[in-house]
């Protein structure tokens, strides 16, 4: 598609207004902070994944393919897993479905990242079992807020 360098240049956080008093940068509720995984191929948005919900306070696992994520999945104590669709060894969708079969990991929380326009993979997402889904490429207040969303419904929920 793009260079990585003009990747990295069109997904680079742009903050044009002033900071102001944010209910969704609220950071007093325990889903500020969680152990997230983030399955991307792409090494600049992998990255800018990993900095973005650091800067949220939370701990991240990276993974660059499917073989990673199922390390990752393994060792445990995950509390929401951000997965892109198109990855080297597989589809995101595949893995969505690995973790919905998993008996200790089946309640993870799974936000999908997909391709702008492309409403066929929101719809299998969803479909399949996913969360929520970010539209890339996102903004990183969307998408800190939107983790947020996810892990407080989690947490709400019954076990
Ligand atoms: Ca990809």
């Amino acid at each position: 598609m793009c260079a990585t360098s003009s990747i990295l240049a069109k997904w680079t956080p742009v903050e044009t207004a002033p900071p102001k008093a944010d209910p969704l940068h609220n950071h007093s509720d325990k889903a500020s902070m969680a152990k997230l995984l983030t399955v991307e191929d792409e090494t600049a948005i992998r990255e800018l994944l990993a900095f973005i919900c650091e800067t949220d306070g939370h701990e991240v696992v990276k993974a660059a393919n499917l073989a990673e994520a199922r390390v990752a999945l393994r060792s445990g104590g995950l509390d929401l897993i951000l997965l892109d669709v198109m990855l080297p060894d597989g589809s995101g969708f595949d893995f969505l479905r690995e973790v919905r079969a998993d008996g200790d990991n089946a309640s993870v929380p799974v936000v999908m990242i997909t391709a702008r326009g492309d409403e066929a993979d929101r719809v299998e997402g969803l479909d399949a079992g996913a969360d929520d889904y970010v539209v890339k490429p996102f903004m990183p207040r969307e998408l800190t807020a939107r983790i947020r969303a996810v892990l407080r419904r989690a947490s709400a929920r019954p076990r």
